[in-house]
């Protein structure tokens, strides 16, 4: 029986309309789970024979035990204070139908042998244009390597992954599964990869009910009885020490993305791709969709939320003060929590921010309301326009190509003060740096295509 019949399965959120969204995630389970048995032992058995094939089988193992490193890692101009949450752990009670984590918690699915990790808020999204990627978390040599394979699944099915499975110097391995079609590093079985390389983008291959990695360990190679959970915990005996280089928290609270947008984010069924309808810069007067006159949506995204909490929101002006100021009440533990506040905008041209302060971690965004009948110089050639120069802060550059752009910009001294992917049709820069002359240069990843100057006053 399914858990959900009838309804979309995802690491996704579900959709909403209401005011203040109340969004919850659906992962893979024990109905649906990440990885098939018949699954398992095609891959152990081509580990084995790989393993054979390259002698790895009679190779004089290290001593010291490996150490690993967070697998996942931000990309493409990513810079949210982080972008995933862990959706499933190790399931460390081998009776059927019970369940236990490595923390004596619930937060794994029956028969679950790895680590769930979701990325996260957009997770399509971030798929879409390869923003989190899937990084060796030790080294070694690679004993299996797939690719090719459909990336936007929805449910738990027998199809197979893009994945990667390495073997470390001490004998142990990890296998990186449910990446994206086509993203799984060139790199063929027998050849080595180092910590923190590069080995695809995570994605929603395989038996896989929205976007996110299966990271699985064991101490030995194609064995299934040498499966371990990498994370010390008190209710977890497979491994004397943690496996982790620094062992992450078994709850990570915290509000992980803070933005202003237009009207409500759009949060579709998998597998079809989120739309945030964020901006970081508003014309007044401003007519939000479904919003009252000089209103806009300002979103948190809470990972890890802990019941009693509570999160101090603010809108800054420019010069600091407070503009206006709320309170959000956590009131029951959820994995993910995301939450739209409708507020009123300030009218006065200037430079705002908007600020939330959760379990200690300050997280903040910047947006601009602009006067519309300012009128700006534009710079502007066959690939782009950037505007407004001179600039009070923020800089907008639309591209007019599809080309892939990047943009860079130096100081007067020359030296480099931001770096930015294009990835959007239009993209709002803010320089918090001094006022004076600025230079930009935009490349297609090899080579400039464009360059010039402008004024920051
Ligand atoms: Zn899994």
């Amino acid at each position: 029986m399914s858990a959900f019949p009838g309804k979309a399965f995802s690491q996704n959120l579900k959709d909403s309309t209401s005011e203040n969204e109340e969004i919850s995630l659906i992962v893979n389970d024990a109905e649906h789970p990440c990885i098939t048995e018949a699954e398992y032992e095609i891959i152990e058995n081509e580990c084995k024979k790989n393993i054979e094939l390259l002698g790895l089988d009679k190779i004089v193992k290290s001593r010291s035990a490996v150490s690993l490193q967070w697998p996942l890692r931000a990309a493409n101009g990513l810079n949210d204070y982080s972008f995933y949450n862990v959706s499933a752990y190790v399931d460390l009670n081998s009776a059927t139908g019970a369940t236990q984590d490595n923390n004596c918690g619930s937060n794994t699915y029956d028969g679950h042998r790895g680590t769930d990790i979701s990325i996260w808020p957009y997770n399509f999204l971030k798929m879409d244009k390869d923003m989190v990627e899937v990084i060796a978390a030790a080294p070694g040599t690679i004993i299996a390597v797939h690719d090719g394979e459909f990336d936007k699944n929805c449910s738990g099915n027998s199809l197979t992954a893009n994945y990667i499975m390495i073997q470390h110097q001490d004998g142990s391995s990890a296998m990186y599964w449910h990446m994206k079609k086509n993203s799984v590093t060139t790199k063929t079985v027998g050849q080595t990869v180092v910590a923190g390389e590069y080995l695809g983008v995570v994605g929603s291959s395989g038996s896989s009910s929205g976007p996110h990695l299966h990271f699985e360990v064991r101490t030995g190679t194609f064995d299934a009885n040498t499966r371990v959970d990498p994370f010390s915990g008190s209710c977890n005996s497979t491994i004397a020490s943690s496996w982790w280089a620094n062992q992450k928290t078994y709850k990570e609270t915290a509000i992980t993305r803070i933005s202003v947008n237009t009207t409500d984010a759009v949060f579709p069924p998998c597998p079809d791709t989120e739309i945030p309808n964020e901006s970081n810069v508003f014309a007044v007067p401003f007519q939000g969709v479904g919003l009252a006159a000089g209103y806009a949506k300002f979103y948190i995204f809470i990972r890890d939320e802990i019941s009693g909490l509570n999160a101090e929101l603010k809108i800054l002006n420019p010069n600091g003060t407070t503009f206006n100021s709320w309170t959000y009440n956590s009131t029951a533990n959820n994995k993910i929590k995301v939450w739209g506040f409708s507020k009123l905008l300030p009218t006065t041209p200037g430079l705002y921010t908007f600020q939330a302060q959760y379990n200690g971690i300050t997280t903040s965004t910047k947006f601009e309301i602009t006067n519309n009948t300012q009128s700006y110089n534009v710079i502007e050639n066959q690939y782009f326009k950037l505007y407004p120069n001179p600039s009070n802060g923020r800089i907008t550059i639309e591209k007019t190509s599809n080309k892939y752009q990047r943009i860079l910009i130096y100081n007067s001294m020359g030296a480099l003060i931001l770096e930015k992917n294009l990835l959007d049709y239009k993209t709002n820069i803010f320089i918090n740096d001094s006022k004076g002359l600025y230079l930009f240069r935009i490349t297609d990843g090899n080579q400039i295509i464009s360059s010039g100057k402008f004024i920051l006053e």
